[in-house]
């Protein structure tokens, strides 16, 4: 039998993901060793990391403080008491033939991420730890014909895994999960959160039931997705072939599968191993660690705002949209500068609308960050003062006034607004030569007008906004030229 879209019906997926997220600590979990991305093969490396009998290693406090800091903000509860164990297992890039883990004591327990479902309504995926890991380095099958090279630059880089409980029920809400935990630990800085280069990573367990049901199938775990479409896309596929297997009877095996990019498709890598092929043991060369209430609150002293609540005082106290407060919290830089723009102004809506319009507009067009933007918040916000206090129009704030305020950063919007004499113009004596001047280069308009074409006013409006410069006061000349015509 064949797949069919209305078999989806029948079924509904049942889906927990395991994150790693690498820590961008300055040296490796457990020596002084450092670790840059790209360093030349081999080169990040010292006894500890290769393994040799005897190198004994010390962990580095600052991965504990970053997995306190990414409990405090996903609401875990913290370990007070923990140990380390040695997980173990044979593979060329694993030199010490174990990795020092964590196994019943993980850092963190409970805790949530909030997601937006299908229907964009706010969901909690639950979780059920939080556990440091060290990675192993990397084996390249595709650079010599022959051989497999390895490269051990990446061995003992501090990981931390995020395990979900089985909350999640869509591809797109796995997308979103995964989004939220990208967002946040940027947010956090204690990982660039970039999947292509594998510093985020995740593998997706997938089972499917009958609708309805409360009994989870069987589930299948699968790897290898280099960016979040791509999680997206295995979990679509994998969820298809799941159900097609159950609908011709075959029986779902507990495994591992790979995902296949190009063809996407998933294929089986091997039968999942279970926890005792680890032989998971303490870890007998570091000690037992405990954390006291004191150290959680000072590393809750040091956090971040965070996007949610961001997100919160945005749409809350600030009023502003589902759509502008999502956009502003998208990155920490993004949501700081917007914070410190509504320190200078109380026009939020303006402000939001300056930062997500304009000045990203700006931004996409010459490639660059909002680290790289000229203008500091404040004039922003003063330009967008004096529009409210009608000193100039808003196109004459954006044609004119914004390109100069990133051309000269020193100078402020209103300075260059009476350099460039654009102040605007509500005194009638001015614009009345202006619309004199209009009615003068316009004289069969004006006929029109008096034999009865009211409409033409928009006209006469438009006309005078191009020999003012924008200037004239909108209300005040629309007045004055109805005025003038029927005198
Ligand atoms: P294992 O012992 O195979 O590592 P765990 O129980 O530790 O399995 O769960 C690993 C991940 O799989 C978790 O994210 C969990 O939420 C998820 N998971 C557990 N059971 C299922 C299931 N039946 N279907 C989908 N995901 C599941
Ligand atoms: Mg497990």
């Amino acid at each position: 039998m064949e797949f069919n879209e209305s078999l989806l019906e029948k079924y509904e997926a049942v889906i927990g993901l395991e994150v790693h997220i690498q820590l961008n600590t300055v040296t490796k979990a457990y020596s002084s060793d450092r670790y840059n991305y790209g360093d030349p093969p081999n080169t990040d490396v010292s006894v500890i990391s290769l393994g040799h009998p005897g190198a004994l290693p010390r962990f580095n406090k600052q991965v504990m403080n970053f997995a306190v800091k990414l409990g405090v903000a996903l609401d875990c509860k913290i370990t007070e008491k923990m140990n380390f164990a040695r997980k173990n297992y044979f593979y060329p890039d694993l030199p010490k033939g174990y990795q020092i883990t964590q196994d019943k004591t993980p850092i963190c327990t409970g805790g949530s991420i909030k997601i937006k479902d299908d229907s964009g309504q706010d969901k909690k995926i639950k979780l059920t730890r939080i556990h440091w890991e060290e990675d192993a380095g990397k084996s390249i099958h595709d650079l010599d014909p022959f051989n497999t090279l390895v490269d051990l630059n990446r061995a003992g880089v501090p990981l931390l895994e995020i395990v979900s409980e089985p909350d999640i029920k869509t591809s797109e809400e796995a997308y979103n999960y995964l989004y939220e935990v990208r967002k946040l630990v940027r947010y956090l800085e204690i990982c660039n959160g970039n999947m292509e280069e594998g510093s985020l990573r995740c593998d997706a367990n997938i089972s499917v039931m009958p609708k309805g049901s409360t009994t989870f199938g069987t589930k299948v775990e699968v790897k290898n997705m280099n960016s979040m479409r791509n999680v997206q896309k295995a979990i679509e596929f994998e969820i298809r072939r799941q159900i097609l297997a159950n609908e011709n009877g075959e029986e779902i095996k507990q495994e591992t599968r790979a995902y296949d990019a190009l063809k996407n498709r998933t294929l089986s890598m091997r039968s999942k191993e279970s926890d005792n092929d680890y032989r998971y043991f303490p870890e007998p060369d570091l000690p037992i660690i405990r954390v006291s209430q004191e150290y959680v609150n000072e590393v809750k002293k040091t956090m971040p705002p965070l996007p949610d609540a961001l997100y919160q005082k945005f749409t809350g106290e600030l009023q502003l949209s589902d759509y502008d407060s999502r956009i502003l919290t998208d990155s920490k830089e993004v949501a700081l500068y917007f914070e410190e723009l509504i320190q200078h102004s109380k026009n939020y809506k303006s402000c939001a609308n300056w930062l997500i319009g304009d000045i990203k507009s700006y931004l996409n067009e010459k490639a660059i960050d909002l680290e790289e933007f000229p203008v500091q918040p404040k004039s922003v916000a003063e330009l967008v003062n004096i529009i409210d206090d009608g000193k100039i129009s808003n196109s004459v704030a954006k044609q004119k006034i914004f390109p100069e305020m990133i051309a000269s950063p020193e100078k402020s919007p209103l300075e260059i607004a009476q350099e460039n004499n654009l102040i605007q113009d509500s005194n009638e004596d001015s614009i009345k030569d202006y619309i004199l001047q209009v009615f003068e280069n316009n004289p069969s308009e004006v006929e029109r007008y008096k034999g009865g074409e009211k409409q033409l006013v928009g006209f006469f409006m438009g006309q005078l906004m191009k020999v003012s410069g924008g200037k004239a006061d909108p209300k005040s000349a629309n007045k004055l030229i109805r005025e003038l015509l029927e005198q």
